[in-house]
């Protein structure tokens, strides 16, 4: 589950780490009281407008902008709520910015004292342990960082049996070429991040960029943090923190109901049962010239209701032109399915508008094949992978 930049922050600052303060806002008139609340607070008469949107690059787009005094602050703030912010991470349509963070400027004008570094906190999925990886070029892009200077990014791995120890953290801002107070600041921050990552069961948190000011204090600016789905069981606090409109619509509603969908952008729908057999059935796609348009595993119970509710979910792209399903019977009985998709398609009327073929081998797999063969309703039946593929390439040819 991915985090705003606002509630990152509100995490690493529960965690004692140092954070550009800010506060949420949703219109342009709370945003000016935003700004005087933290001019109070803080002393800062500038700040920084930051549209609140899962993706990166906001920076780039347009979504951070500097605010120097309150007229500002109110017609950039009404200018990036409710603009549809396109990113080098988003799609072209970009992303429509409900909210967004107004920040005391943390950075001074023509300062040569302030740089930018990258921290984050993460999986290595190679080794199995967390990591942090570094570099004194923050402030940009990770990614071509890595391509073009590949030899200024560092990493540090983390035993689990000790988790991040004093001198790890010491050796980071070494690394990052700091000495003294700020030296120390960054060893204080590095080992706030790396608990704030453990305790939060996150997959990630990355910082970019962390600002070393003037007076060496070193400060998290942007926060990108994803939580591990698995965890969220016991980490209920964070699950509140879950922004359903930053979600692929669709995958919201199959997750509502208990199905395993992820939206893709072929033409052919599928649904199967199990992750491998959904896996083998996309390659099968791709053998009859056709792309998958969605990965959805129905999992163990293939009835009538659960097949209605995936043909409805998968239906709800419009770029698909043919469904096939892929069910192996093996707990699940072949004509128990079949009954449950014959059912699932008279029900659905006019609503089904697209060719179906549907594969089921496994036990009573002919019993099944006859039942569909007979149902007189415009279905196609395989029982062989290569049939199943000859089927939907004829529809996708048609
Ligand atoms: P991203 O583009 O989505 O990664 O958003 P960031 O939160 O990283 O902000 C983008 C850039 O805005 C940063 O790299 C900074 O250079 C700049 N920025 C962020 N906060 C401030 C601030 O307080 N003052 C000024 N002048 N610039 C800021
Ligand atoms: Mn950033």
């Amino acid at each position: 589950m991915n985090l705003h930049e606002y509630q990152g922050k509100e995490i690493l600052s529960s965690f004692g780490v140092r954070i550009q303060r800010g506060v949420v806002v949703q219109t342009a008139d709370e945003a000016v009281e935003a700004a005087k609340k933290l001019t109070e607070e803080t002393g800062t008469g500038w700040h920084v407008i930051k549209a609140q949107v899962h993706a990166g690059g906001r920076g780039k787009g347009g979504g951070v902008k500097l605010a120097k005094n309150l007229d500002q602050v109110k017609e950039i703030a009404g200018q990036i709520i409710g603009m549809d912010l396109v990113t080098p991470q988003t799609s072209a349509e970009g992303k429509r910015v409900h909210q967004v963070l107004i920040c005391e400027d943390v950075y001074y004008p023509g300062d040569s004292e302030t740089s930018e570094f990258y921290v984050s906190v993460l999986l290595n999925r190679a080794t199995g342990r967390n990591m942090v990886m570094y570099s004194t070029e923050g402030g940009m892009d990770i990614e071509t960082v890595a391509e073009e200077t590949p030899h200024l990014i560092f990493t540090e791995e983390i035993d689990p049996a000790t988790g991040l120890i004093p001198f790890q953290a010491r050796k980071i801002a070494f690394n990052l070429g700091l000495s003294g107070k700020a030296h120390k600041e960054m060893t204080k921050f590095v080992t706030a991040l790396y608990k704030a990552y453990v305790e939060s069961d996150s997959s990630m948190f990355e910082i970019n960029p962390v600002l070393k000011t003037s007076d060496d204090l070193i400060m998290a600016v942007d926060a990108k943090v994803t939580i591990d789905d698995n965890a969220l069981y016991r980490r209920k606090e964070y699950l509140a923190m879950r922004d359903t409109r930053e979600e692929n619509a669709i995958e919201v509603e199959a997750g509502a109901l208990g199905l395993n969908y992820v939206d893709l952008d072929g033409n052919v729908g599928c649904m199967v049962n199990g992750a491998g057999l959904a896996m083998a059935t996309m390659d099968l796609i791709k053998m009859s010239g056709g792309e998958p348009a969605n990965f959805l595993d129905v999992g163990g119970t293939a009835d009538a209701e659960r097949v209605e509710a995936g043909f409805r979910i998968i239906l709800k792209d419009p770029n698909v032109k043919a469904i096939l399903v892929n069910i192996f019977g093996g707990i699940v009985r072949c004509d128990r399915v079949a009954e449950g998709i014959i059912a699932a398609f008279k029900n659905m009327g006019d609503a089904m508008n697209v060719p179906l073929i549907v594969r089921l081998q496994g036990t009573n797999a002919d019993i099944a094949k006859k039942l569909i063969e007979d149902s007189g309703l415009d279905l196609q039946s395989a029982t062989a992978f290569k049939e199943a593929a000859d089927k939907v390439k004829a529809v996708l040819a048609q």
